[in-house]
């Protein structure tokens, strides 16, 4: 049994707490607001919360969970108060602008992202069980302790999900391609179809939307705040994505434009076949 804390009871933070507590581990929670940790320990999702960073002493381990843009300064707030043994981790969906500040600030700091998450927000939004099975990253550099790396390992395994390695970088352009690059198409799309100027016709086709939209639309329907800093700290990677995605999509529209229907449907092949081979 671990003493962990959690600092952002949002839905990732949330989330972790009633796994956590649920495998033995003993849970306290920070918040801005007292109604957010207050709604946290109604929840089960933690054992004991407050709004001062000084109940984060005598931890073996805390997690930083608020928006990406608020974890270095968040840090910054509670590393005065944290024990000198306590391992310090963060689950922001990008690395590379948080990993090297972080590690700077504190020697027991292992980065960490779990690909899991919903289109909610908030403590309300958190759920038990989001993390089984859903892969977890930790992106450790040269630089970082044994026993930090190896403490958030297991907690992560307790978690049941998938324990996978990679540094900083290659995480931002792999998460820029299968994560950050889905929400801007995926959002592109819904905001063509509120472009489409014939009004009857919009509305039919929000009457006909079935499954195969639900599942396009799903991501960039989501936190609009989350796609915003996805974009704003994952700034390059996302680019190179967005601009090959763009003449991937210029290219299938000159072969439906030139009609070149046995090249479209290879193409169509290839995405087939690839998609099978990640999800068999
Ligand atoms: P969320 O549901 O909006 O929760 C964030 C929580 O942080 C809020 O409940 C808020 O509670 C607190 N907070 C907000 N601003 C803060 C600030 N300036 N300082 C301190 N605390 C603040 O967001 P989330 O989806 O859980 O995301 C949290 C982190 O998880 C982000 O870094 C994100 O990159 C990462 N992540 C998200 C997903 C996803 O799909 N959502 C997946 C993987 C990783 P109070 O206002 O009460 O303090």
């Amino acid at each position: 049994m671990l003493r962990i804390g959690i600092v952002g009871l949002g839905l990732i933070g949330g989330s972790l707490g009633l796994d956590l507590r649920a495998k033995g581990h003993y849970v306290v929670g920070v918040s801005r607001r007292a109604e957010t940790y207050e709604r946290a320990i109604a929840k089960g999702a933690v054992d004991w919360g407050s709004t001062e960073p000084a109940v984060l002493s005598a931890l073996d381990l805390v997690f930083l969970c608020p928006p990406i843009g608020s974890i270095l300064s968040v840090a910054l707030e509670i590393v005065p108060h944290l024990s000198r043994d306590t391992v310090l981790t963060d689950v922001g969906s990008v690395k590379e602008s948080i990993v090297p500040a972080l590690e700077k600030l504190w020697p027991r700091y292992v980065g960490g992202h779990p690909m899991a998450g919903t289109a909610a927000a908030g403590i309300e939004a958190a759920q038990s069980q989001l993390f089984a099975n859903a892969p977890y990253v930790l992106t450790p550099t040269l630089h970082t302790d044994g026993e930090a790396i190896d403490c958030v390992a297991q907690v992560i395994n307790d978690l049941g999900a998938k324990l996978l390695y990679a540094t900083p970088a290659d995480h931002d352009r792999a998460v820029a391609w299968i994560s950050h690059l889905p929400v801007m198409v995926s959002a592109a799309l819904l905001l063509a179809n509120t472009q489409e100027a014939n009004e009857p016709i919009r509305t039919l086709s929000q009457r006909l939307a079935s499954s195969g939209f639900r599942d396009t639309s799903r991501v960039g329907g989501g936190n609009p705040k989350l796609g915003r800093m996805m974009a704003e700290y994952n700034r390059a990677a996302l680019r190179h994505c967005i601009i090959h995605y763009r003449a991937t999509l210029d290219h299938l529209l000159q072969q439906i434009e030139q009609e070149d229907w046995a090249g479209l449907e290879a193409n169509l092949a290839v995405a087939q076949a690839y998609r099978q081979q990640i999800y068999p």
